[in-house]
C-alpha cells in the first residue's frame, strides 16, 4: 500500500471513529492527524506547527496543542515521552497500551502491542504498590532496515 493510500485509509477510519463517539473532528484536528500519519517519523508540536504554516494562515501553538490533546484522548496519536514527539496510531479502534521501538539511526518508530509486557509490568508495579497512570515503554535501538545497511 502506498503512503498516500495508507494515510487516506487511516484518516477515514479516524473520521468514522470520531463520528461514532460523537466527538468533533474539526479541520485543525484533521490537519494535525494527517500530518502525523503522512510523516515517516515522530514529530514534535513545533514541527507540526511549522508544517501547518504552509497550509493555513498563522496557526497558533495552542491550537496545535489542543488538537494533539484531543487526538491523544481519542487514542488516535501516541506521545513518545523520550522524544517529546507524537506519532499517529495505526489501530485506534480499540484502547491499548503500546510499546515503541525507536531507531536511533533513521528515527523511525514501530508500535507494538504486546499484552504479556503490559501484564507483567502491571504485576510488578502492583507488587511494590506503584500506581501506574500512563505506562510508557520505549526501546531505543536500531531497526532491521538500518541494521542491514550497517553490515
Ligand atoms: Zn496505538
Ligand atoms: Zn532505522
Amino acid at each position: 500500500m502506498t503512503k498516500k493510500l495508507f494515510t487516506e485509509q487511516v484518516m477515514d477510519q479516524a473520521a468514522s471513529l470520531c463520528h461514532n463517539r460523537g466527538v468533533k473532528f474539526t479541520p485543525q484536528r484533521r490537519m494535525v492527524l494527517e500530518i502525523l500519519y503522512a510523516a515517516d517519523k515522530p514529530m514534535s508540536a513545533y514541527e507540526i506547527l511549522d508544517l501547518m504554516r504552509g497550509m493555513v494562515k498563522n496557526p497558533a501553538p495552542p491550537t496545535v496543542y489542543r488538537a494533539l490533546d484531543f487526538l491523544r484522548e481519542q487514542g488516535l496519536v501516541h506521545k513518545l515521552e523520550s522524544l517529546q514527539a507524537f506519532i499517529g496510531c495505526i489501530h485506534p479502534e480499540y484502547p491499548h497500551s503500546s510499546q515503541f521501538l525507536i531507531c536511533a539511526d533513521c528515527g523511525g518508530v514501530s508500535e507494538i502491542n504486546d499484552a504479556a509486557i503490559v501484564q507483567s509490568l502491571g504485576t510488578v508495579s502492583k507488587s511494590i504498590g506503584f500506581q501506574t497512570k500512563h505506562p510508557v515503554v520505549e526501546l531505543l535501538g536500531t531497526c532491521a532496515e538500518c541494521t542491514g545497511k550497517n553490515q
